[in-house]
C-alpha cells in the first residue's frame, strides 16, 4: 500500500514494484510464502527468506467499499480496499480499480495492475479478471 514506506527488508519488493513485478518473499526451510517483507520466516522463524516473482492473479478473500477515507485520499471515494489472495499463496491488501465499486464480490478473481501514485511512486492494485 501507498502508505508503506520503503525499508531494507521490503527494498527488494519496491524495486519490483518499480520495474511492474509483485515480489514476495519463501521460506527456504519450511516453503511458505511471506508477505509483507520481513527478514526471518514467520512460520519456523528462519532467516533469510528468498525472493520470488508472483504472476500477479489473485482471488479477493475479503472487501469493502471505503465512503469515508483519511484527507489523502478523499478525493478517491467511494473506492474498494480488499484483501487478496494470490495464487502464489500470499495475501496482500490492496485496492479493486476499474471497476463498478458495487460490483466487486469476494471469490472474484483478479489481476495485478500498476499506476502512478501523484508523487510517481508506481503502486500495484488490482482489476476485475476479465473486466
Ligand atoms: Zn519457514
Amino acid at each position: 500500500m501507498a502508505e508503506e514506506l520503503p525499508d531494507p527488508d521490503s527494498s527488494p519488493y519496491w524495486e519490483g514494484i518499480n520495474i511492474e513485478e509483485l515480489r514476495y518473499q519463501q521460506c527456504n526451510h519450511c516453503n511458505i510464502s511471506i508477505f509483507y517483507p520481513r527478514s526471518i520466516c514467520p512460520n519456523c522463524g528462519k532467516p533469510d527468506p528468498i525472493w520470488q516473482t508472483s504472476k500477479g492473479k489473485g482471488t479477493i478473500y475479503a472487501c469493502s467499499v471505503i465512503h469515508r477515507a483519511p484527507p489523502a485520499y478523499k478525493e478517491d471515494t467511494p473506492y474498494v480496499v480488499a484483501l487478496v489472495d494470490l495464487a502464489e499463496g500470499f495475501r496482500m491488501m490492496s485496492r479493486i480499480i476499474d471497476c463498478d465499486t458495487n460490483s466487486v464480490k469476494v471469490g472474484q478473481e483478479v489481476d495485478v495492475v500498476y499506476r502512478k501514485d501523484n508523487t510517481g511512486n508506481r503502486i500495484p492494485y488490482f482489476t476485475l479478471h476479465n473486466s
